[in-house]
C-alpha cells in the first residue's frame, strides 16, 4: 500500500544534552491559569475558572539549547504576543487520574513560548468562537529542550520569567499556578485519555505583550535549559 501524498515529518521535541527526543502526540494548553493574567485579560479568576485549548503537534519548534531559533512574524495579525509558560511532558497513559498520582504521568518538563496573535484570538473570543486562529498558527509552539521530573525536583516553586531585548517583561512562579501541575493532569485526563507524547502548556503569568521582527526573546523556567528566540 503506497501513501497518495507525502507522510509529514512527526513533530519532535528535543531532550537536554541533545541526543534524545521526546516524540509530540499532542498540545494541550491551559488558559488564565494565573490569576494576575486573567485579570489583565479582564477576567476575574474567581469566578472564571482556568480552561483548556489546543494547538497541533507541528507547531512546536523544538529549540536547542545554546541556540536562537528564527521565528516569523506570522500572518494576518498587528497584535503579536508572547506568552512563556512551562511546559509538562506526560510519559505515561492515563485517564481519570486523580491528584495524588499524577505526577506519575509526567516525563520532564521544559520551558516554552504560547505565541498568540491577540487581536485574532480577541475577535474569536469576542464573537463565541474557536480560538485556533488566534493560537493554533505555525510555529506557535516554540520550546527549549525537555528535562526528565526525576532532574528538576522543584519544579513546583520555580521562577519563571521572560525578557525581550534583555528586558524583563514577565516574571512570576509556579506556585503561582491556579491549577498546579497535578491539578491540571488531572483535570485534563478527565475529558482526554492522556498519552505518552503529549504536551501541556500550563499557562501563562502577567506580563504578556507584543513583539515586532528583530525582537530577541529569552524565556526561562528554574532548572531546565533557557529558550531563546528571534522574530524574523
Ligand atoms: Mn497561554
Amino acid at each position: 500500500m503506497a501513501n497518495v501524498v507525502p507522510m509529514s515529518d512527526p513533530a519532535l521535541a528535543e531532550v537536554r544534552g541533545g541526543r534524545d527526543r521526546f516524540p509530540v502526540r499532542r498540545v494541550y494548553c491551559v488558559g488564565r491559569n494565573y490569576a494576575a493574567h486573567a485579570r489583565e485579560m479582564g477576567f476575574d479568576p474567581d469566578r472564571d475558572p482556568p480552561f483548556f485549548f489546543c494547538k497541533p503537534a507541528d507547531a512546536v519548534v523544538s529549540v536547542p539549547e545554546g541556540s536562537v531559533a528564527s521565528i516569523p512574524y506570522p500572518p494576518k495579525t498587528a497584535n503579536y504576543h508572547h506568552e512563556v509558560e512551562l511546559v509538562v511532558a506526560i510519559g505515561r497513559e492515563g485517564a481519570n487520574i486523580p491528584v495524588a498520582s499524577a505526577a506519575e504521568h509526567v516525563w520532564g518538563y521544559a520551558v516554552g513560548l504560547d505565541m498568540t496573535r491577540r487581536d485574532l484570538q480577541f475577535a474569536m473570543r469576542d464573537k463565541g468562537r474557536p480560538w485556533e486562529l488566534g493560537k493554533a498558527f505555525d510555529a506557535s509552539a516554540p520550546m527549549g529542550p525537555l528535562v526528565a521530573a526525576s532532574e528538576v525536583p522543584d519544579i513546583a516553586k520555580a521562577g519563571i520569567w521572560l525578557d525581550v531585548d534583555g528586558q524583563r517583561r514577565q516574571e512570576s512562579s509556579i506556585a503561582h499556578l491556579i491549577w498546579s501541575i497535578p491539578e491540571t493532569i488531572a483535570y485534563l485526563s478527565e475529558y482526554f485519555r492522556l498519552m505518552p507524547g503529549d504536551l501541556i502548556f500550563t499557562g501563562t503569568p502577567e506580563g504578556v505583550g507584543p513583539v515586532e521582527p528583530g525582537a530577541m526573546l529569552h524565556a526561562h523556567v528554574d532548572g531546565v535549559p533557557e529558550l531563546r528566540i528571534q522574530i524574523v
